[in-house]
């Protein structure tokens, strides 16, 4: 990070901080916020949370993830916290607009701005900024930004690790994505100050509700299609289903990871009929970059191997538009 020495003094002395992450938080979005909180927190500054929308319930053991700002529940709440905070971090995330009405407030706000992040493209809003988009994770770079870049390992304790960890499991959907000789070593530290790894996988990926398996049987029984041609495979979801299934907030988490296990998929798209919006995820493997997509076509961006965007055109235009780019990106997908 550059200027960091400018950022170590404006840490010396106790700070109102607010710590700022994404739509829709996921796991490092979450874990990453919390990891700061409890750090910063053990420094002596006063440190709280902001999201925009509600997280979702396989996280709720976190500690203290209770106490977190949801705007869409407490916009007065949000408001009076960056209203006085000194410093603004940005956890997860690249760009204001990732942020919604909480973005317009950071912007106008006279604070500090640091934005820790792993996605492509960064908007340059930021103070300080250490943007990584080879790293796992987000937490994977809260876990550098203190132990190297702050030269403050020995603060890292037990609850901070185990934050920055759930972050590393969830984007790295268990080691099985962006892994390196560098985030391995981390983990090894992660274990060594007491991390109980196999505790948190349970913890995370093992507390589906019954009608989350079937809402999966569903999408992989009645709602996928698969472009062998282009080695492309498709989830779709009505608005039928969000009513049939009772989806709420984290409920589709990981579906579109199933059409990656089908051999030559290269691309897989999960299209949800929301109420305002077709929300769309995708995933990629190998060189083929999913952020192109989402960026050209659907307003979002991400990571080479995982992004995600929107669409305001409805579920059947949307899927007849999707299906239509395909001819375009044919030599990429087969090659
Ligand atoms: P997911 O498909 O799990 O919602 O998101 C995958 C990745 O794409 C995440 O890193 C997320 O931050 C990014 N992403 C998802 N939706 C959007 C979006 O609408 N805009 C942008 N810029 N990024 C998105
Ligand atoms: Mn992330």
């Amino acid at each position: 990070m550059e200027n960091i020495n400018t950022l170590k003094n404006i840490l010396a002395t106790p700070k109102k901080i607010v710590l700022t992450s994404h739509r829709n938080p996921d796991g490092d979005a979450i874990g990453s916020s919390l990891a700061m909180c409890h750090y910063l927190r053990t420094l002596g500054h006063t440190a709280d949370i902001v999201v925009p929308s509600e997280y979702p319930d396989f996280l709720e053991w976190m500690p203290n993830i209770a106490e977190i700002a949801v705007y869409d529940l407490e916009k007065e709440r949000v408001k009076d916290l960056i209203a006085e905070a000194d410093i603004v971090f940005s956890l997860d995330y690249n760009d204001l607009d990732r942020i919604d009405k909480v973005g317009d407030m950071v912007k106008k706000a006279d604070v500090t701005k640091v934005m820790i992040d792993h996605h492509l493209q960064p908007a340059d809003f930021a103070d300080f900024m250490l943007s990584e988009p080879s790293a796992s994770s987000t937490c994977e770079l809260v876990y550098e930004f203190i132990s190297q870049h702050l030269d403050d390992k020995d603060k890292i304790d037990l609850k901070t690790a185990e934050a920055i960890m759930t972050g590393i499991l969830t984007d790295t959907n268990s080691f099985k994505y962006s892994t390196s000789p560098k985030l391995f070593r981390i983990v090894a530290d992660l274990i060594e100050l007491g991390v109980d790894d196999y505790l948190l996988q349970d913890l995370i990926f093992n507390s589906l509700k019954q009608k989350n398996l079937r809402l999966l049987g569903h999408c992989l029984h009645n709602r996928m299609e698969i472009l062998d041609e282009y080695n492309t495979g498709i989830i779709f979801l009505t608005k039928e289903d969000y009513a049939d299934f009772d989806i709420s907030r984290g409920d589709t988490e990981g579906i579109v990871n199933y059409l990656l296990k089908i051999r030559n998929i290269r691309m897989a798209a999960f299209v949800m009929e929301q109420p305002t919006i077709v929300k769309i995820s995708l995933r990629s493997k190998g060189d083929f970059s999913v952020q192109q997509i989402a960026q050209k076509h659907f307003r979002g961006g991400g990571h080479r191997n995982a992004s995600g965007g929107a669409s305001f055109q409805g579920l059947r235009s949307t899927l007849r538009r999707f299906k239509e780019l395909l001819p375009h990106y044919k030599e990429e997908l087969t090659a």
